[in-house]
């Protein structure tokens, strides 16, 4: 039985009617449970719940401090390559919008590796469009040769592949794999993936599962916020983390809450997902799940990251750029997937962490293979 199998049992579900059935006695009690069950979770994403944050927060705070003790992670993305086939509505990097793309050659790099480890930053993220003629695995397991040089920690965020693929990528230094489904509800993701091979809903829910059994020690998922409906879409990432994390008990699982942001070329239609339901969300998967690791990223602003610190996130980027060659060469003009709200430097986030009472975290994990 794969995740395809629960998306299916729950296509039917009526998430708003649930929702407003909801009381306070169904969110005091699952607020007060210690291993949280499915319904527990919809109950804490309810807009009845809304009016116990405080609560919330205070119990999500307490389990955070347990598992991960007083500690944020961070790390920076990478962007090698622009070029996608593709035709997702919501992102910039479409195979429709026309602008000069750009693909790192591995001298550039090794500059761009340079240029963010002189900062800390010892785990990357490397990201690329689905352009495999492009990008094919032997510029791939290049590129993260060269970033081994100076990461401990080696993360992708890249087009899905097969597992014997990912297994020659783990094989090469890599050790996490970060794959959003951008949309569970599978109408919506039709919608706004009209093309390319991103439409196959299956292949892509698969990817996780095919990361974990390549061996790769952590995968990130997520879905993109905005695209759906906001609450059912955090239930269902919520299910699908819990599922990976039941099936692959020795592999870290995280969940990341993008929220979509303006880009050049995006046509996808947003539903609101305000700061409160974003904060909700986050306290309603650390109950449901506390070894669950919680990415935040600088499509936030930075004022809102300094409160999320105490909330339950576990990992920051930092000093982001979302351009292709945008650390070594830092142009003005260079398309981006997606604005950076939050454009302060690692220093500077280093400092708010620690003024906040937390340990900022460069390296927290090395292959000894
Ligand atoms: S989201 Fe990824 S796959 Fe879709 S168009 Fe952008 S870069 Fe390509």
């Amino acid at each position: 039985m794969s995740f395809m199998d629960q998306v299916i049992a729950w296509e039917e579900f009526d998430f708003k009617d649930f929702f407003e059935k909801v009381t306070t006695r169904d969110v005091q009690r699952s607020l007060h449970r210690d291993i949280l069950a499915f319904r527990d979770l919809l109950h804490l994403l309810s807009p009845c719940a809304q009016d116990f944050l405080e609560p919330m927060a205070q119990k999500a705070r307490l389990l955070t401090r347990q598992y991960f003790g007083r500690t944020i992670g961070l790390y920076a993305p990478l962007y090698i390559s622009d070029y996608c086939v593709n035709q997702c509505t919501y992102c910039g990097f479409n195979a429709h919008t026309r602008f000069a793309r750009t693909k790192l050659t591995l001298d550039q790099i090794d500059q761009e590796a340079e240029a963010i480890a002189k900062t800390g930053i010892r785990h990357i993220l490397v990201l690329t469009g689905e352009a495999p003629a492009r990008t094919p695995m032997s510029y791939l397991t290049d590129a993260v040769r060269i970033l081994k040089k100076y990461f401990s920690s080696i993360g992708l965020e890249i087009f899905p592949m097969d597992e014997a693929d990912y297994r020659i990528l783990v094989a090469a230094g890599a050790d996490s794999l970060t794959v959003y489904q951008e949309v569970y509800d599978r109408k919506i993701y039709k919608q706004v993936h009209p093309g390319g091979k991103k439409a196959d809903y299956a292949y892509r829910l698969l990817t996780p599962e095919r990361g974990a059994q390549a061996g790769f020690r952590a995968v990130n998922i997520g879905a993109l916020f905005g695209l759906g409906n906001p609450m059912a879409e955090a239930f269902m990432a919520g299910l699908h983390a819990r599922y990976l994390e039941q099936t692959y008990p020795d592999v870290e699982v995280s969940l990341s809450l993008p929220r979509m942001t303006k880009a050049e070329g995006a046509t996808a239609f947003c539903h609101s997902f305000p700061d409160i339901s974003f904060v909700q969300c986050m306290l309603a998967w650390r109950l449901f799940m506390p070894r669950l690791g919680i990415t935040i990223s600088t499509r936030e602003s930075a004022a809102f990251r300094d409160r999320l610190v105490h909330l339950g996130a576990t990992r920051y980027s930092a000093g982001s750029r979302t351009d292709v060659g945008g650390y070594a060469r830092n142009l003005e003009d260079s398309t981006v997937q997606f604005a950076v709200t939050d454009a302060r430097s690692v220093d500077q986030i280093t400092r708010m962490i620690r003024k906040s009472g937390f340990q900022p975290v460069f390296k927290d994990w090395e292959s000894v293979i």
